[in-house]
């Protein structure tokens, strides 16, 4: 079976430097295998949503060169399916409601206890669902991270599935998504690593295939932190993006073509993409005279 990736922005902003490492990593591995991308719009939090950026991020990935095998789809758009997963793991006693506010749970240092505080929820109420944890450590590969162990009962214990806004939750959206796209490598942000564990267990539970994950660098600040989009930081411009795109090349510890046509120096980065040469842990975000062109 041919390889086939994915990138899966949430709308809650347009693409900064961060989120275009993320996007170009997977598109190269994916051209590079002589296999299929896609883009899927994490739009499962309306509250965190911007109007307009799951737009604004579709335009700039074009202007950048990165052009999707499909259309793109949209996470909310499927919510039967991320349910009927839900319900077959509250129907196996894999899972269980729990209306267990955050008080409730803050003593516990907000790691749900083996047994729920507050009383059950009535059946008619809207109560979030968490996934009953197994004990024992997950591990897998990560192509870039190396081994990765968790125990996720001891780490993270019973996490939610389903929110009790009525909403899935990522951890579940995202592996229900992937196995239904038919997604073979996850490749994105290092600040998803940790959520990967409990990945790895709901795709076990519901039977579904692991993927392979590759894991990128993590793009900070000046002052260290990870680059958010909501702060707008270290913004790409469309208009011209090239400087970005070098950068991001640069960053991922790829050749960096020459040339001044964006189609080509993509073909020649696809043709050069190696990925031993990713460095794995954390690095500052190039300047913005690096990634943007100065305005006269
Ligand atoms: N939607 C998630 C985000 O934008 C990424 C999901 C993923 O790549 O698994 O942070």
């Amino acid at each position: 079976m041919s390889n086939r990736g994915r990138f899966a922005p949430s709308p809650t902003g347009t693409l900064h430097f961060g989120s275009l490492v993320a996007a170009l990593g997977s598109w190269l591995r994916a051209r590079s295998t002589g296999g299929e991308w896609f883009v899927r719009i994490e739009d499962i939090d309306p509250p965190r949503e911007v109007p307009g950026a799951a737009e604004a991020i579709v335009r700039q990935l074009i202007a950048f060169g990165l052009m999707p095998d499909g259309p793109v789809i949209r996470q909310s758009a499927d919510r039967a399916r991320h349910a009927a997963a839900r319900d077959r793991l509250l129907a196996a006693g894999l899972a269980y409601r729990c209306a267990c506010s955050r008080t409730d749970l803050a003593p516990y240092g907000s790691r749900h206890p083996a047994r729920c505080i507050a009383p059950p929820p009535a059946a008619d109420r809207p109560a979030a669902v968490r996934l009953r944890v197994p004990s024992g450590i997950v591990g897998f590969d990560d192509a870039v991270q190396g081994p990765i162990e968790q125990d996720v009962a001891a780490e993270v214990g019973d996490f939610v599935i389903w929110r009790n806004d009525g909403w899935p939750a990522y951890q579940l959206a995202v592996v229900v998504d992937d196995a239904a796209q038919g997604v073979t490598e996850v490749v994105r942000g290092a600040d998803l690593l940790d959520s990967t564990p409990r990945q790895y267990l709901l795709q076990r539970m519901l039977c579904l295939p692991h993927p392979r994950w590759m894991h990128l660098p993590l793009a900070l600040d000046a002052a260290g932190r990870k680059l958010g989009k909501r702060d707008q930081a270290h913004p790409v411009d469309p208009a011209d993006p090239l400087p970005a795109l070098r950068a991001a090349l640069g960053f991922l510890g790829q050749a960096v073509p020459d040339g001044d046509d964006l189609h080509g120096l993509l073909a020649a980065a696809v043709r050069a993409f190696d990925p031993a040469r990713i460095p794995r842990g954390t690095q500052p975000a190039p300047g913005r005279d690096a990634t943007q062109r100065e305005v006269s």
